[in-house]
């Protein structure tokens, strides 16, 4: 019974990812997706005779797609551990501090907004642009650079002298909400079908086969992490002022902060103010500032251990109206 369970709800989910990261077409609101995720997951837990690497609780949600040459990333990428509980955040960090009891003084984390849209990877190597490529399966992603290459906002050519060699630079692609209401609008005019929202435009425009189509979209790209073996700092927030030094757009409302108090403060602040944003947040990013630590903490087969999403719940029910709107 439970086995059955379990395989109807692999099965059910497999399908969702698919929709979701293939299609851009979802046909549930992100917060049923992480329930019934949640309920495979606890049922895996109780039950580890079922357990399967095969299982999406154990996968990235892929978004492979044939058109696109495949490219393999330096550095995994990973997906992110989520909750909608700010009780739980809190247990997030207790977890952290226990594990590293040096860090309970003043143990920074850096709290950023969560962009969304689609992951990106931006190879450089001395300081010249070499590639861009999808998150994939999270070892291998699709080569999109020609369509990358069209958003002016990511540099070709780095400036200042001290970034690593070589390096992948990752960040979010997204639509502005201007640009995905002018899209659908011509959509309508040309009777197709409309996107259900600016996620799965953004991550629809940047699978296009041409360039030039790409450009016409208005895509924008922002940047909030940098993988190297040559760290050019110790902290995480560090790298977000290199990145910008370095001439990428990153985000001017990354927080550092020091307490759990802070954090919440941050999430109650922008779980109204996101709205002033010319731009889709779907929640905030908990990350443990120094990289020595996020080493300590390394990471699952899927997500990092130093890291932490909490969903805004609002924002899921919405995405859904706004799907079911369109549809009508
Ligand atoms: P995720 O969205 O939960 O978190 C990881 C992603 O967050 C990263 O890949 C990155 O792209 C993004 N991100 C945005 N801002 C960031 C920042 N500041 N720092 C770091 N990363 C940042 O990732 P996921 O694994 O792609 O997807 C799972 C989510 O997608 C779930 O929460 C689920 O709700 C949704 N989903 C929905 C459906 C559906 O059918 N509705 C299907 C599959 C997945």
């Amino acid at each position: 019974m439970t086995a059955e369970k379990i395989l109807k709800l692999r099965s059910l989910i497999d399908k969702y990812n698919y929709e979701y990261y293939t299609l851009n077409r979802p046909t549930v609101s992100d917060h049923e997706f992480d329930k019934l995720l949640a309920e495979l997951a606890a049922l895996e837990t109780e039950n580890p005779q079922f357990y399967d690497a095969n299982s999406p609780t154990q996968r990235i949600g892929a978004d492979l797609t044939s058109g696109f040459a495949p490219a393999k990333h330096h550095f995994a990428m990973y997906s992110l551990a989520n909750t909608y509980s700010e009780g739980e955040l809190r247990d997030f960090t207790v977890r952290i501090q226990k594990e590293h009891p040096e860090v309970e003084d003043g143990a920074e984390y850096v709290a950023e907004l969560k962009f969304d849209g689609t992951a990106i990877s931006l190879t450089y190597e001395r300081g010249r642009f070499v590639r861009a490529v999808t998150r994939g399966d999270g070892t291998t992603g699709d080569d999109v650079s020609a369509n990358v290459r069209t958003i002016r906002s990511i540099p070709m050519v780095l400036q200042g002298d001290d970034f690593p060699v070589l390096m992948e630079v990752r960040g979010e692609i997204y639509l502005p909400f201007d640009s995905f209401e002018k899209l659908n609008r011509q959509r309508v005019e040309e009777q197709e079908e409309p996107f259900a929202n600016a996620r799965n435009a953004a991550a629809g425009s940047l699978k296009l086969q041409s360039p030039a189509e790409v450009a016409a979209r208005g895509l924008e790209c922002i940047l909030y992490a940098v993988q190297s073996e040559q760290m050019p700092c110790a902290t995480h927030f560090e790298a977000l002022a290199k990145l910008g030094k370095w001439g990428f757009r990153t985000s001017e409302h990354s927080r550092l902060c020091k307490s759990i108090d802070q954090l919440a403060a941050f999430i109650r602040e922008w779980e109204t103010r996101r709205f002033t944003l010319g731009y889709a947040t779907d929640g905030v990013v908990i990350k443990v500032n120094d990289f020595r630590t996020q080493r300590d903490l390394g990471s699952t087969a899927k997500a990092p251990r130093w890291a932490v999403a909490y969903k805004f719940k609002a924002e899921s029910v919405a995405t859904r109206l706004l799907s079911i709107e369109f549809s009508v």
